[in-house]
């Protein structure tokens, strides 16, 4: 299936950061009831685990380039079994130089979203990976991470936080522009401040969805959220608004953790159930 889809002039390509990964179902979703799984095995690997992958999307217009967040970042990652982050190599697979890259847009700021942002280099201070970028996070989701408890106990510290020493963040609210055609919409609820992209060209729309759901099941239970929902009830709005709306729109859309290859298309919606049919 499709890595890559156009709406009108601008081109959104599907990279493979790090995955795929696989976890124990009842760690992601522990509200599901006991024998949820058992009707909808459709939606786990053969293993019964929840399958994912840490996604970043390469969009390219006629005057800009940019990634929608930024992975897990290089590793390796002990917790993910060694895994090494592919995203560099992707990029240059895709003809796209990390000088290329002109906005690194944030969905949120999780570990697995934020991974690529800054170089460490051993015995000096951290440098942009991609030094002609600006850095686009949520006015909420920077509120809530620099709050000084939080931010000394999350990778938000090492991993964002000097990019606002060095002036490269640019701060949105729901509606702000970023590039043309190419705007940022409030989508709270997995974290405080978590935004999507809406990409519009030509009179087509392509909506980059971040982490609004975790799991094909979730179409279907849009009710259900993953553990790592920060305000869950929050959460189950923002999904059954988002959804309501690329259903009735038939929006092109992504959603980062869906495995590659099924994260881009169409949300539908039959009688009250949604469904989500890849393009
Ligand atoms: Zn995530």
């Amino acid at each position: 299936m499709a890595t890559c889809v156009r709406i009108g002039n601008i081109t959104i390509t599907a990279i493979r950061d790090i995955g795929p990964l696989a976890f124990p179902a009842s760690n992601v979703f522990s509200d599901m009831p006991e024998d949820g799984w058992d009707s909808r095995p459709h939606h786990l690997n053969k293993a019964k685990e929840f399958p994912t992958n840490f996604s970043v999307f390469l969009v390219q217009s006629a005057d800009s380039t940019m990634i929608v967040d930024a992975g897990g970042g290089p590793g390796p990652h002990e917790a993910l079994g060694g895994a090494e982050g592919q995203l560099m190599n992707a990029l240059a697979t895709h003809g796209v130089s990390p000088e290329d890259i002109d906005h690194v847009f944030f969905s949120h700021l999780h570990f697995d979203h934020i991974g690529w942002a800054l170089r460490s280099n051993p015995g000096a201070e951290s440098t942009p990976t991609f030094p002609n970028a600006r850095y686009v996070i949520s006015t909420p989701e920077w509120k809530h991470w620099t709050q000084p408890d939080v931010l000394s106990s999350s990778p938000v510290e090492q991993a964002i936080y000097p990019l606002e020493r060095m002036g490269l963040v640019d701060l949105t609210d729901d509606e702000t522009p970023v590039a043309t055609g190419m705007r940022a919409i409030a989508t709270p609820g997995h974290t405080p401040g978590h935004q999507s992209l809406l990409v519009e060209s030509e009179g087509e729309i392509g909506f980059i969805a971040g982490d609004v759901l975790h799991n094909t099941v979730q179409f279907e239970m849009p009710d259900l959220c993953a553990d790592f929902d920060e305000d869950k009830a929050t959460a189950r709005v923002t999904r059954r608004t988002v959804l309501e709306k690329l259903a009735a729109e038939r929006t092109m859309t992504t959603f980062g953790h869906l495995l590659i290859d099924s994260n881009i298309g169409h949300v539908i919606k039959v009688e009250d159930r949604y469904s989500w049919q890849p393009v």
